[in-house]
């Protein structure tokens, strides 16, 4: 019975975290991470945009179908005492919490490591198309990893009577940034990771400690006392890009670097093949 049972009360609890950087900050990241490749797995992207940003979306597409997908996008560090004291090792995690705790308390860092894996057999196979699917992929939970609101119990401000931030902040402020001043990350010359495996337990605890500034700001903006519960004027939007306006950015940035090294890694690690002559 509670085996049956489980699968269902874990579809009804989900889907009010099944947020994500807005799709324009997803297609962003893949794109300027490609971008930021050396020449060797850079020749693996050439006209790869369309395909990058088609696919960079498809992790949020899998929840409708999968109920266990949403949790794969963010890891809510409180639960186990903060980011350092996640256990690395799933099988540890999952005893601490229990199956279903572990389950729902997510898995954003394994999926990432997951992630270079098929990347990685993508570029062995030599299936130029795949390795873009599993780049653009990868690209959205390291994105995602990267988003201070996905690694907090306070995922949509719902602990702190700041419904919607969520939307806000990976949303609101990246249209803002764009529309503004059509922002995109700079492209950088990155080099390969010293520490794969600790890599996306660094990249939460950077982005755990970013929450309390993206919740004050939020308050700043609005003006203490909270004011009305969802709705936001000019004048908030107007303070709350000026206050996160350069974090947002700059998480944008690091998302797209992390996603270049992690596509350097798997290249690397299926001996750096040539890419596919085209015809
Ligand atoms: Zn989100
Ligand atoms: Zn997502």
């Amino acid at each position: 019975m509670l085996r049956w049972l489980a699968p269902f009360l874990l579809a009804t609890l989900l889907p009010a975290q099944a947020l994500a950087w807005g799709s324009l900050g997803h297609r962003i990241v893949a794109v300027a991470a490609a971008h930021d490749l050396p020449p060797g797995p850079a020749a693996w992207f050439n006209g790869a945009e369309a395909d990058l940003t088609a696919h960079a979306m498809d992790p949020d597409h899998w929840k409708g179908r999968d109920h266990l997908e949403g949790p794969r996008h963010y890891l809510d560090c409180e639960l186990y005492g903060g980011p350092a004291s996640v256990p690395r090792d799933p099988a540890v995690a999952r005893a601490r919490l229990g199956p279903e705790a572990f389950l729902l308390a997510g898995q954003v860092p394994w999926v990432v490591l997951e992630r270079v894996d098929r990347l990685a057999q993508a570029f062995r196979a030599g299936d130029a198309g795949a390795v873009r699917v599993e780049a653009a992929r990868l690209s959205h939970y390291v994105g995602d990893l990267s988003v201070p609101l996905h690694t907090t119990t306070n995922h949509n401000g719902e602990l702190s009577g700041q419904h919607g931030i969520h939307h806000r902040w990976e949303s609101g402020l990246v249209e803002d940034l764009v529309r503004k001043g059509g922002w995109r990350p700079p492209v950088r010359a990155i080099r390969r990771l010293d520490d794969v495996p600790g890599a996306p337990w660094a990249w939460l605890a950077d982005s755990h400690a970013l929450v309390p500034g993206v919740l004050a700001a939020d308050l700043e903006a609005a003006g203490r006392p909270e004011p009305a519960p969802t709705w936001r004027s000019h004048a908030y939007w107007q303070v709350f890009l000026d206050l996160q306006g350069r974090q947002v950015e700059r998480q944008l940035d690091v998302a797209a670097v992390r996603t270049a090294q992690l596509i350097l890694e798997a290249w690397h690690r299926a001996g750096e093949p040539p890419a596919p002559a085209s015809r």
